[in-house]
């Protein structure tokens, strides 16, 4: 370490001599006097991977949804790099992610991740010092502790949003920076650099993987499976440093060394920060409980996950003044964190051995059922909801979790009546042992309802995957009889239509396969009535494509082919005659139009918001949506639009009086809204809603105590507070917005909820009740408010529909019932 700070200084003096050349002597600049590009880093890494090929290999993984490469970089000694995938077999051999006996005698593997918030600058720009540090001839430390540590580093996360920020800052920054945190340089514009290319926040993405970059990370993650994994970030310009340990609440699965070797490696930090005078923090802020981060994620999987957290992010620059008067610089920020890096590797390497044996305990003790609280999670199989399971399963297959067919019984709590159930396992049921070696994520995930050791969480409190699923399920304290592998079998459509074919609207699949054929020009009909043909049943909501409707020659080849990519059941009609329903020809059984969709992005509107929905319709449902600037609001011809889509934001439209009064008569005349979260509020203000909110008991009983303690101000604001918990919701099924979905769960994160519509106002077609929270922390006071209330309604204005959703339904995008709910809302609502 001594000889670190002294490499850096020297880029003037002695270092020009020197064979292999610094960050600072590559690029021609010290290391943080100016943001380097993306292109730039990587020539650096390229650069010193050629210059030391046997200690360096570099691993491309992908690419970015904008197409930059991901590229992680292998750094160890000579002996170490000409072994690694021996290394790496026995890696996981030890985490018993692979069968056989892994041998200890490997390096301890540090993994470090840099930039997965794209203007939390100093991160990658550390990396090229650490690295270069790491294999400098001239430091005989470094080279000491790669005898026994392998370094992963991947430089850049995000690159989409990290060169959002950079092409935006060096276009804008002067010769010299300004320090004044009201110039141009210190306000990104939106939707900022921090998330990628779908305005996603990848460090909540980790587990879901529904962003390509997490995705492919994931991959080559749990193909290696680290046993130190360190997240770079930075916090606002005014924070002290931050290191573990972290803050409560902590996962009751994590382990007791899990803990102790965070506080080894923060105890270390320390004493080198305090060398220095940096002011730091520890055990604050920063918990490990939401299963999504880049900490917690590699926790679950059996490394000591961490983050560390500058003074920095996108109102930062180069030099920004803080409120102390003190300059916060680039170059100080990367000092730090690159301090930090050094150090987790000296560290580290000080304790290789036991960091190797104690990960190789971790994965014992997952096989052997010490991380489980239940025995297994079973997965009913129900037809009605196939859809739903196969996208659990793709799920489950992306974090390397096996799951399996049981037979025999099992016992233990039901999910969705929250009781004690005997249950007999069927053919198709899933079974997802707690044994194996990724148990403390499974626990994480399925467990119904987490332990919370401490209530103020920086995140969501519940995310059971049956209710995000709606799948019904039991967590089992005992052993199916007989486990054998599981697979669901791949649809083959038949080719012949007869009249035509009907589909079940039964979920996710369906909407995507309207979406699908709807842009191929092929006509459907939606029932609104359940109806029988043959042995089956059709659920409302489902799907007719009629022979004589689809004169287009190859109209039966582009149904077979989209659906059977899509996986949905084409059930061939034989006549028009209907068992048990209304015939096809009935007024029912209405014509699916292809709708116009809308949505503003931009300033104002909560970019993770626009993302999700963004997201849902380019990835997902693959359907065209038109994505505006709030302020174009009078260029829009609202006559060819026919969904206009609100994330949560700010709509300054509605409170021109003009623009109001037109979007008003645009909804009159046939318009349809789907308004989300806050905005539902902001629509119950116009004249035209019937919207009210839930009153606030303000009864004595009711009313806060005066006499608080001032100590207890932050516990005290958690009363009237929930960060995200679940609540089942009370809906009417034959209301078009809730077609195809069995039971629905919602993610409540804030306290909205309305009044029922009295008389003919509106719909009430998804409410919670008395006792309607089935996961998560709520606090007391808003416990006791969110009950009786709509939380789901629709309103017909005129001949248009408003769709009021309080909740988010596209959570992260993660949420998966709500991708069916947010579907129906945009093709059948109001039809
Ligand atoms: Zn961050």
């Amino acid at each position: 370490m001594k000889r670190l700070l002294s490499i850096i200084g020297c880029f003037f003096t002695i270092c020009v001599m020197a064979q292999v050349k610094s960050p600072s002597e590559f690029l021609g600049y010290q290391v943080g006097t100016k943001v380097t590009p993306y292109w730039k880093v990587l020539d650096y890494y390229a650069y010193i991977a050629k210059e030391f090929p046997n200690q360096v290999k570099i691993e491309s993984y992908g690419s970015s949804i904008e197409g930059r490469p991901l590229q992680v970089f292998y750094v160890s000694s000579a002996k170490h790099i000409s072994k690694l995938e021996e290394i790496r077999n026995n890696n996981l051999k030890l985490a018993k992610a692979l069968e056989g006996e892994g041998s200890s005698n490997i390096p301890a593997i540090i993994w470090m991740s840099n930039n997965v918030h794209g203007n939390e600058t100093s991160s990658i720009e550390a990396s090229m010092l650490t690295l270069f540090e790491l294999l400098n001839p001239k430091n005989q430390e470094t080279k000491r502790w790669l005898e026994n540590t392998l370094v992963i580093i991947d430089p850049c996360l995000n690159p989409d949003g990290t060169e959002r920020y950079n092409n935006w800052h060096n276009g804008v920054v002067g010769a010299q920076y300004n320090p004044e945190l009201y110039a141009r340089e210190h306000r990104e514009p939106w939707p900022g650099g921090r998330l990628n290319h779908y305005y996603f926040d990848m460090n909540r993405d980790w587990a879901w993987q529904t962003q390509q970059e997490s995705r492919l990370r994931a991959v080559i993650y749990n193909k290696w499976l680290p046993h130190i994994h360190v997240d770079f970030h930075e916090q606002g310009i005014n924070a002290p440093y931050y290191f573990p340990p972290a803050a409560e609440p902590l996962h009751e699965v994590i382990t007791p060394w899990q803990r102790e070797f965070q506080t080894t490696i923060g105890r270390h930090n320390a004493k080198y920060f305090d060398s220095k005078g940096w002011l730091y923090f520890t055990k604050e802020r920063f918990d490990l409980f939401y299963p999504s981060y880049g900490d917690t994620y590699p926790i679950y999987s059996g490394a000591i996950g961490m983050t560390f957290e500058k003074a920095g992010n996108g109102s930062a620059g180069l030099g920004v003044y803080t409120d102390n008067k003190d300059t916060l610089t680039l170059v100080d920020r990367a000092i730090q964190h690159h301090a930090s890096g050094i150090n987790i590797v000296e560290v580290v390497s000080q304790h290789a051995d036991k960091v190797v044996a104690e990960f190789k305990k971790f994965g014992e003790d997952a096989i052997a059922g010490k991380l489980s609280s239940y025995h297994s999670y079973v997965i009913k199989y129900d037809a009605a909801r196939e859809g739903s399971l196969r996208a659990l399963l793709k799920l489950l297959d992306k974090n390397q979790i096996k799951y399996y067919a049981g037979t025999g019984s099992v016992k233990g709590m039901d999910y969705f009546s929250k009781k004690e159930a005997n249950y007999t396992l069927s053919e198709k049921d899933v079974v997802i042992p707690g044994s194996q070696a990724k148990a403390a994520l499974i626990r994480v995930l399925f467990e119904p309802d987490a332990k919370l050791t401490d209530s103020v969480t920086y995140d969501i409190t519940a995310w059971a995957m049956p209710y995000v699923y709606g799948l019904p399920a039991i967590a089992s304290m005992a052993k199916p009889a007989k486990l054998q592998p599981y697979s669901l079998e791949n649809l083959e459509n038949p080719a012949a239509a007869g009249f035509g074919y009907a589909i079940k609207w039964d979920g996710f699949s369906a909407a995507q396969l309207t979406a699908a054929l709807l842009k191929r020009k092929i006509s459907l009909k939606s029932s609104d009535y359940a109806f029988k043909l043959g042995k089956e049943d059709f659920p409302r909501g489902s799907l007719l494509i009629m022979k004589n409707g689809n004169k287009q020659a190859d109209a039966e080849r582009i149904i077979k082919e989209e659906a059977d990519k899509l996986q949905v059941r084409l059930y061939p009609i034989q006549s028009g005659i209907v068992e048990g329903g209304r015939d096809l020809g009935s007024s029912d059984v209405k014509t699916v139009k292809t709708p116009k969709v809308l949505m503003m992005a931009g300033e104002g509107i909560r970019a993770t918001n626009v993302g999700e929905i963004w997201h849902y319709f380019d990835e997902m449902l693959k359907y065209p949506i038109t994505l505006i600037n709030p302020s174009d609001f009078s260029r829009v011809k609202w006559s060819d639009i026919d969904v206009f889509i609100m994330p949560n934001g700010n709509y300054s439209f509605l409170k021109d009086t003009n623009q109001s009064k037109e979007f008003a008569s645009w909804l009159r005349a046939g318009g349809k809204v789907v308004a989300l979260e806050s905005v539902v509020g902001q629509l119950a203000s116009q004249e035209w809603s019937k919207l009210k909110a839930v009153k606030t008991d303000t009864s004595a009983k009711n009313k806060p105590n005066p006499l608080k303690k001032y100590a207890d101000r932050e516990r005290g604001a958690l009363e009237n507070y929930t960060a995200g918990a679940i609540y089942k919701v009370t809906f009417d099924d034959s209301h078009p917005l809730m077609y195809g979905i069995k039971d629905y769960f919602t993610l409540k994160t804030d306290a909205n909820l309305y009044q029922y519509f009295q008389n003919s106002e509106g719909w009430n077609v998804g409410y919670i009740t008395e006792g309607s929270k089935v996961s998560g922390f709520v606090g007391h006071n808003l416990n006791k408010k969110l009950k009786n209330g709509l939380v789901f309604g629709t309103q017909q204005i005129g001949q248009g529909t408003v769709v009021y959703l309080t909740d988010n339904v596209l959570f992260r995008n993660f949420w998966e019932s709500g991708k069916l709910l947010m579907a129906n809302a945009v093709f059948l609502v109001g039809e």
